[in-house]
């Protein structure tokens, strides 16, 4: 029996990180400019397909920058997901705007029905405005977030947003390398279908540069804006001359070598964390009252986080599975609290929270990085096979 320490989604390192990283020391080039940068840049656009790609500290401040990039001021409202991580929200707040939260689906992104219908019954669209009826505000934006590698449904969002006159901010912060196989945007990846899309190469996620995000669009002002902003707004080089509030949001050279040498291996992690998904799911479909989510059939997920389904008809509910697998050293984690819930949320706007909570209470993510040996998988997968109360 396995006994060491399965943890839930941790850096796979095995590449050429530690060479470019050396050679970004050995050029004494660390900081926020240098060559890696400018290539990360430019490799993570040639991937996703997008018309540039501007690096930044981490996804978080990325949002931030995709919101202030489209015009989103204290004055507007934005409509966001509330089963999501609190950092797809919380630049709404930054930017001292309101947001107002929408349900999840089955996929567990927005509920575009749930979506429309708010648009069509609880708001006003005047002079090409969506002006919300409880507040009388402007509602500018939607943040879409890709849960889990998932895909939401960009084409049902993109029709709302065409139709409002909303823009567009996906959080493909979990989903690099998720694209369309089908349909209005076959081909398109996750990220790249909105105004403005939002990667994230956080420690947890499928490639790492420690902390660090990306900026993607297809619209040359929206990327110029972004870069003008995540390096301190200036103007004048020599002079320091500055025309707007900006922030040193900038991705290292360092952060940038790591990166390069992670996008390298991004679509061999994806392949391996698919074959590890199937594995799974074939596995647990055997049990009674488990499932392992799916994914979309339109798309090719990037298939980051596993999600076990635990039905009423399993022994254990949520909390309990977690703590018997705790006991046997595998780290899993239920959903994140609602957004809606959170004490700096108490207040605000929600449409028709439902199946956001059903999920929250049955969903526990399972060991899913792409260095999990058939060993870990096949232990996970016996633990399940025989619960315990503990
Ligand atoms: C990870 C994540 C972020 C934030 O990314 P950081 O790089 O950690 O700042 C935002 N939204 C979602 C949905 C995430 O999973």
């Amino acid at each position: 029996m396995s006994n060491k320490f399965i943890p839930l989604s941790v850096p796979n390192l095995k590449g050429r990180e530690l060479d470019y990283v050396a050679n970004a020391i050995k050029a004494e080039w660390v900081s926020t400019s240098g060559p890696y940068v400018d290539e990360f840049e430019a490799r993570v656009a040639e991937y996703v397909g997008s018309k540039g790609a501007v690096s930044c500290q981490n996804g978080t401040s990325g949002l931030h920058v995709a919101l202030l990039s489209c015009g989103v001021t204290k004055d507007d409202e934005v409509i966001v997901p509330t089963l999501t991580f609190i950092a797809a929200v919380n630049p709404v707040k930054y930017i001292g705007a309101e947001p107002i939260f929408m349900d999840c689906d089955d996929s567990l992104t927005i509920d575009v029905d749930k979506l429309k219908e708010f648009c069509e019954v609880e708001c006003k669209f005047l002079d090409g405005k969506l002006i919300n009826s409880k507040t009388n505000k402007c509602i500018k934006a939607i943040v879409v977030v890709h849960v889990f590698g998932n895909m939401a449904d960009m084409e049902g969002i993109m029709e709302v947003a065409q139709r409002y006159n909303l823009k567009v901010i996906e959080d493909a912060t979990e989903a690099i390398g998720t694209y369309y196989l089908s349909g209005k945007y076959n081909g398109k990846y996750a990220g790249t279908i909105g105004d403005v899309g939002v990667y994230s190469f956080n420690g947890n996620k499928i490639i790492t540069t420690g902390g660090g995000g990306m900026i993607v669009s297809n619209d040359e002002k929206i990327l110029n804006k972004s870069k003008h902003i995540t390096t301190q707004a200036k103007i004048d080089e020599l002079y320091y001359i500055h025309d707007e509030i900006g922030y040193n949001y900038r991705m290292t050279n360092l952060q940038a070598a790591l990166g390069l040498a992670q996008l390298e291996q991004l679509e061999n992690f994806i392949q391996i964390k698919k074959e590890n998904y199937e594995y799974y799911r074939e596995k647990i479909s055997d049990i009674n009252g488990l499932s392992i989510l799916g994914f979309k059939n339109s798309i090719r997920p990037n298939y980051w986080f596993y999600a076990l389904f635990v039905d009423k008809s399993y022994l254990l509910n949520r909390d309990q599975i977690i703590k018997y697998l705790a006991s046997e050293k595998i780290q899993t984690r239920p959903i994140w609290g609602l957004i809606s819930d959170q004490k700096p949320y108490a207040g605000s706007q929600t449409y028709k929270i439902e199946k956001a909570r059903l999920y929250l209470e049955h969903v526990v993510n399972i060991p899913c990085s792409s260095n999990l040996t058939k060993e870990d998988i096949d232990f996970v997968i016996e633990c399940l096979k025989r619960p315990e109360v503990i």
